[in-house]
């Protein structure tokens, strides 16, 4: 199959379509004022949003579900998260988890850039698809879900060999939001830093070559390189 990788956003905040001869997966949905960003990006390549046959959230974030309820409602796109996340995404509070160190500078621009694209004006979804771990979504690419709780309950690892890549979300990142860094690492505002490790594991033995994170650019290796750029 044919398909394409588009990365719509930038290293702050991005997301992702998987581009193929039977439409549009968009891989989580960005900021509240990303659409026109999104149009955009489709539009480069000859596509619009009603080539959209569905959004998959890597957990529910509200940086990451950004354009995905007016998908839903006005595009009627079906937006899937885990059904451990599906609260979230539909704006129950998620737990605080904390951050880390943070350095001013970064954390600023973080909020500025997220400002700039709306997040004050988070939309929750009315309504979801649940899925689990193991799940292969009949949609563009066909995303196959791996659970992959830590960051979240669940979040989960998003696998499409299409395009040679495994999304991970925040799980890792590689710009990390509050400091800066560029090192790849696991992601901050974590509900349970100690089981992000423990689900990334799972992901070792896969063959696909581009981690692609939530925030950062996209890490050019496998899940075991991953997994040895973490020390592990
Ligand atoms: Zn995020």
């Amino acid at each position: 199959m044919n398909a394409e990788l588009l990365r719509i956003g930038d290293d702050i905040v991005a997301m992702h379509a998987v581009v193929t001869e039977e439409g549009v997966t968009l891989v989580d949905a960005g900021l509240p004022g990303d659409r026109r960003i999104l149009q955009r990006a489709l539009a480069a390549v000859g596509r619009d949003v009603s080539d959209i046959r569905g959004v998959v959230l890597t957990h529910g974030d509200s940086d990451h579900i950004g354009v995905a309820e007016w998908l839903r409602t006005a595009h009627g796109v079906p937006v899937y998260v885990h059904e451990d996340d599906a609260g979230r995404a539909q704006g129950e509070k998620a737990p605080s988890a904390p951050g880390g160190a943070k350095r001013l500078g970064p954390t600023l621009q973080f909020f500025a850039v997220a400002l700039r694209r709306g997040a004050l004006r988070t939309k929750h979804l009315g309504a979801v698809r649940t899925m689990r771990d193991g799940d292969v979504l009949d949609l563009p690419g066909a995303p196959e879900i791996l659970g992959m709780p830590g960051h979240s309950a669940g979040s989960v690892a998003i696998r499409i060999p299409a395009v040679d890549a495994i999304f991970v979300g925040d799980a890792v990142t590689t710009r990390h939001v509050l400091n800066g860094s560029t090192d790849l690492q696991l992601g901050p505002f974590s509900d349970d830093p100690e089981l992000t490790p423990v689900s990334l594991e799972h992901l070792r033995g896969l063959p696909e070559r581009r981690i692609v994170v939530g925030h950062g650019p996209i890490f050019p290796g496998t899940a075991a390189d991953m997994l040895a750029a973490l020390g592990r």
